[in-house]
């Protein structure tokens, strides 16, 4: 019998994992695709509202209006599917989106996963087996329930802001938001805004808001900064009378606290303590190589992993995914798993690695989409996609106005590094 695949979420790991099985129809049935909004591309579909839409949900997206992509098409692509040849590296969301759109066939829409709870069943050879029952509702609040061999759960995390305690905020006089309710600049025009946080979207927004706005950045920018931008040092509290006091003893007056402080995990529709997960703020665990809890491992959970190349990353989870589905890769015992999740997480803390850290990647990525790619047999990522993206990362660190300028050529990567290897010789 075909086996049955929930996909919860249509952002770009729901439609990776949708068209890799679409692929197969060998082994699976087509997957039923839910989706709470009406379309495709979850971050990418920019919403100019904000709060609640027109159901109560919260707005999923965090895109802002003119946000260009910090990664140049020729990395941020699925390996197996290009962005049109003659679109610049750096790309306007509206171009992702079109990309995204144009990489999926089907879809079902405006339907909320409210539920996803596990059931074991008994095979007609007499075995027990874990199935999913899956619970969504449509517009009309009009509520079902299907049954599905497993489920892949690509609900994204850019969309429950995480805000940190600061003490006295209740005194501060101006306006609090989190980058997750920032669209565009102008509405700061002429205000003086604290922004925290100075990873990708506090950088970001603090070299948007620079060009209307004086705005301070946690620091973290070693390069020079923009007029009208100024770095300070973290944010402590804010007194009494509505001033703000930073670390190093400095006060001020600000009319904006702009949290750019990142998101929480959240999963409304998983009984998490039932599937044996732990989820705070900024950990889901344990995970058998960041994908799976070893008490379910018909559970995917897809790009949850943190620092990373997003699509080229789904794509390997995804295949790798669709390996143990279809009994190409065979996975150890659970205690094996849990044993494993132990070790490599207490190898992480012994290197200084803090616990909220711990799905944090970076330079491990390439090596973790290399081992799932031997594992489960399936092309690994060219090294190329690794040395650019480290490129832009350096740009970027660089010139974090200018970097999206460059057009890259990946044929001009490996032509540059054929060249310096030939210099070594
Ligand atoms: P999402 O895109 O969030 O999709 C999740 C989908 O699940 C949504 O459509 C949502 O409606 C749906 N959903 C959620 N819960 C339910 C439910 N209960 N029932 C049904 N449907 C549900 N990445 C890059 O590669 N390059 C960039 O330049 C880049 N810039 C970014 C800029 C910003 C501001 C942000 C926030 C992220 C950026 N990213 C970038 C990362 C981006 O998040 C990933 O590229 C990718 O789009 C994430 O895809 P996803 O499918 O995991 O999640």
């Amino acid at each position: 019998m075909l086996h049955r695949v929930a996909v919860v979420g249509a952002g770009a790991a729901g439609l990776c994992a949708a068209r890799h099985i679409l692929s197969r129809p060998d082994r699976f049935a087509p997957p039923v695709l839910f989706e709470l909004s009406g379309r495709v591309g979850g971050t990418w579909c920019y919403e100019e509202r904000v709060g609640t839409d027109e159901r109560g949900l919260p707005v999923h997206s965090s895109m802002y209006r003119d946000l260009r992509t910090n990664l140049p098409k020729e990395v941020m692509k699925f390996p197996d599917f290009p962005f049109e040849e003659d679109l610049s590296s750096f790309l306007p969301h509206e171009e992702v989106l079109r990309y995204l759109q144009s990489y999926c066939e089907r879809y079902q829409f405006n339907t909320v996963v409210e539920k996803v709870n596990p059931v074991v069943m008994t095979t007609e050879d007499g075995e027990e087996k874990t199935v999913w029952e899956v619970t969504s509702s449509d517009m009309s609040g009009h509520c079902r329930t299907e049954t599905f061999d497993s489920v892949f759960v690509c609900s994204g995390h850019y969309s429950d802001p995480h805000i940190p305690v600061i003490p006295g905020i209740e005194h501060f006089k101006g306006t609090v938001l989190h980058s997750h309710s920032y669209r565009f600049a102008e509405p700061f025009s002429g205000r003086s805004v604290v922004v925290l946080g100075a990873r990708a979207s506090g950088l970001d927004i603090s070299m948007e808001l620079a060009k209307v706005c004086l705005s301070h950045a946690r620091p973290r920018f070693t390069f020079p900064l923009p007029p009208g931008l100024r770095q300070c040092s973290a944010l402590e509290a804010v007194q009494e009378d509505g001033s703000v006091r930073f670390q190093d003893g400095e006060v001020g007056v600000a009319d904006v606290l702009m949290f750019c402080t990142g998101y929480n995990f959240t999963f409304p529709f998983l009984d998490c303590g039932r599937l044996g997960l732990q989820v705070d703020d900024h950990v889901v665990a344990p995970l058998y190589r960041f994908l799976l809890p070893p008490a379910f491992p018909s559970l995917f959970f897809i790009g949850l992993c943190k620092i990373i190349l997003p699509f080229p990353h789904f794509d390997c989870q995804v295949r790798f995914a669709l390996a143990v589905l279809d009994g190409s890769v065979t996975l150890p015992s659970r205690a094996q798993m849990e044993d494993e999740v132990r070790r490599q997480q207490q190898e992480k803390m012994e290197r200084g690695v803090e616990r909220r850290h711990l799905l944090v990647l970076d330079q491990d990525q390439w090596e973790y989409c290399q081992s799932l790619a031997r594992t489960a047999d399936f092309p690994p990522l060219d090294p190329v996609i690794r040395d650019l993206y480290q490129e832009v990362w350096r740009q970027r660190r660089i010139h974090p106005e200018n970097y999206r300028r460059i057009n890259y050529r990946l044929e001009t990567v490996v032509y540059n590094k054929l060249n310096k290897m030939k210099a070594l010789i």
